[in-house]
């Protein structure tokens, strides 16, 4: 197998027109591929963080006739094409050899998870991008070989869905989680426009999930799977890749405008899913250290059962680090670098899904 540790990349968004009004400072630098944050109360002192890559989405960017955000000269923006560039290919370089591979986007809410992963507008994040570079990449194969993609989505929102009856959901129940949304099993696409579809539902079904709810989509996670199968005719072999691309409910210890029981439920049971993931992360941190580690917790969540072979299992495994770049976020933004750089450490070993045809 194939030993090698999660790659993380931290990316800082623009101001929000929020931290613009409340006067916010930056507090975030970065330095190739070296992020450091200021203490806004405590002038001079500095934390860095060596990740992988560093996305500077800051400042130094223009918007074109269309509002699509694109770079100012030598100013640098990362633009969403560098994001892909970087950590889409990757994904998709993974795929074809045949290794399962896992984006998560982790941060608080607001500071930038979905733009990344999904994008808005003009400006389309990993999850199209990823999709539409798989099929134009299918295309242009040659002709002894045959593919299958599938898609599922899957909401994880674990407060009660019952009332919830729009067609075509399917809600489980987890023993631990409570009830999640399971949209689509595995649908199998033959082209771009069928899988850009089946997110637009997805994504509505995000939405739906969480407003019939009366809360926030950004207490749930959202996860889209492609299952990608290569079929080598003359060679009799298949080759299979699973690809996870993770929207992490925002990582701020949740506050809910509901009742106070509501409160209770929903907020041990969301953060349930985070606690466990950040549980099952120190886990695999420690173990890779050479300690001796009995239990990872992968169990005790929706979310980490899902993601049970992304994290010190088979796959190769990529995490974006979203943060704001303001004063007020400071604490929050410190949270993030810092469970990012106890992700860096877990070591996946990923193999090459590869059987004889069926
Ligand atoms: P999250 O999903 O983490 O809650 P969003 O992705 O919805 O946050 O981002 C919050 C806001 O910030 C959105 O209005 C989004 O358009 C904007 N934003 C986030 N990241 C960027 C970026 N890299 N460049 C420009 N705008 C961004
Ligand atoms: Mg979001």
């Amino acid at each position: 197998p194939n030993v090698d540790s999660v790659k993380v990349a931290v990316r800082v968004r623009p101001f929000s027109q929020r931290e613009k009004d409340a006067g916010s400072r930056c507090v975030i630098s970065m330095n190739s591929n070296s992020t450091s944050i200021y203490d806004p109360r405590n002038p001079g002192h500095m934390k860095t963080f060596t990740f992988d890559l560093a996305y500077w989405s800051h400042s130094g960017f223009l918007k074109d006739e269309n509002g699509t955000f694109i770079s100012a000269g030598s100013n640098s923006y990362a633009g969403q094409r560098e994001v892909f560039r970087d950590l889409g290919q990757g994904v998709l370089e993974s795929a074809w050899q045949g290794y399962n591979a896992t984006l998560l986007a982790y941060g608080q809410t607001g500071s930038g998870k979905s733009y990344s992963m999904i994008g808005y507008g003009a400006n389309r994040g990993l999850v199209p991008s990823v999709c539409e570079e798989l099929f134009k990449a299918i295309q242009s194969q040659e002709k002894n070989k045959q593919y299958q993609v599938g898609l599922a989505q899957t909401v994880i929102y674990s407060q009660d869905l019952s009332r919830l009856k729009p067609g075509g959901l399917k809600i489980r129940e987890d023993q631990h989680q409570g009830f999640y949304v399971d949209g689509l099993k595995l649908v199998p696409c033959d082209n771009y426009a069928q899988i850009e579809r089946l997110m637009d539902q997805g994504n509505k079904m995000r939405t739906t999930a969480t407003t019939t709810m009366n809360a926030s989509s950004s207490r749930s996670h959202m996860v889209v799977t492609i299952q990608f199968k290569q079929i080598f005719l003359d060679e009799a072999i298949t080759k299979q890749s699973v690809i996870n691309l993770v929207d992490l409910a925002g990582s701020e210890r949740q506050k809910s405008s509901g009742s106070e029981k509501d409160r209770l439920k929903e907020g041990t049971r969301v953060n349930l899913s985070l606690t466990t993931l950040g549980n099952v992360i120190s886990a695999l941190a420690e173990a890779a250290t050479g300690k001796k580690v009995l239990h990872i917790p992968y169990r005790d969540s929706v979310l980490t059962k899902l993601l049970q072979s992304a994290l010190g299992g088979n796959s190769k495994t990529i995490m974006i680090a979203a943060v704001s770049p303001a004063d007020i976020c400071y604490e929050e933004t410190l949270s993030t670098l810092r469970y990012a750089e106890r992700t860096k450490k877990i070591r996946n070993k990923a193999v090459v899904n590869a059987s004889p045809a069926e």
